[in-house]
């Protein structure tokens, strides 16, 4: 997967490439997908929600610029898969999920590995965490018709956010950078997830 889904696409930066060499994929996905788990594309996971292709998760964790001292919020949280990516590369991950169930199991999984410097909750995270804030990143797994100004406002001094913004239907990766003039944005191609559903997402979609 790293080889041929991963380097052969550009993805260069060192640490990602082995903390995705590193989590066992297959223990987050459904047992009956097992055999799928390091294939080039998403999975339903149940409850309607995916988790994201190995390129994507990839891509977005090299696009947050993780460093080892940062602290970062994740919406979004899933199966968990991106939140193990997080936590081998940065010193405390912040996730949130608004269904129950899947934070639960998330919450074991990441447990089960061993990774103890994760905090969760369930709620809205499109209105961010602001106890914990501010924060050196913030990774939004979720599509998103725009930034959601409550993380933007959560990030730090040349904190990055990184997110698919679009419709429901087709978003583009956007990676925001927190200036002193405000919020550089740039573009990185497009994307497809499912839809983040809450106050300053798609509502009730
Ligand atoms: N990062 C995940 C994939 C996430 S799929 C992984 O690696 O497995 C998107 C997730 O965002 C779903 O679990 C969905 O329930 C959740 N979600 C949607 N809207 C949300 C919101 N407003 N706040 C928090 N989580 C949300």
């Amino acid at each position: 997967m790293v080889r041929s889904q991963l380097l052969a696409r550009g993805i260069a930066h060192r640490r990602t490439l082995a903390a995705m060499a590193h989590v066992p994929r297959h223990l987050f996905v459904p047992a009956s997908l097992s055999d799928a788990a390091y294939d080039d594309g998403p999975l339903p996971v149940g409850a309607r929600q995916t988790i994201s292709q190995p390129y994507i998760v990839a891509l977005m964790t090299q696009a947050l610029e993780p460093r080892r001292g940062d602290r970062v919020l994740e919406v979004g949280t899933g199966t968990g898969y991106q939140t193990a990516i997080l936590a081998l590369l940065v010193r405390e991950v912040y996730t949130i999920e608004r269904l129950a169930a899947l934070a639960e199991t998330a919450r074991e999984r990441l447990r089960g590995l061993g990774l103890a410097n994760i905090a969760f909750r369930v709620a809205d995270g499109t209105l961010g965490w602001s106890e914990a804030a501010p924060f050196d990143g913030v990774l939004v797994t979720a599509a998103t018709p725009s930034l959601p100004p409550a993380l933007v406002d959560q990030l730090a001094p040349g904190g990055r956010i990184v997110a698919p913004v679009g419709d429901i239907a087709i978003q583009e990766l956007v990676v925001g950078v927190r200036t002193a003039r405000g919020l550089a944005t740039r573009h990185h191609g497009p994307c497809r997830f499912v839809p983040l559903i809450g106050a300053q997402g798609f509502e009730g979609a």
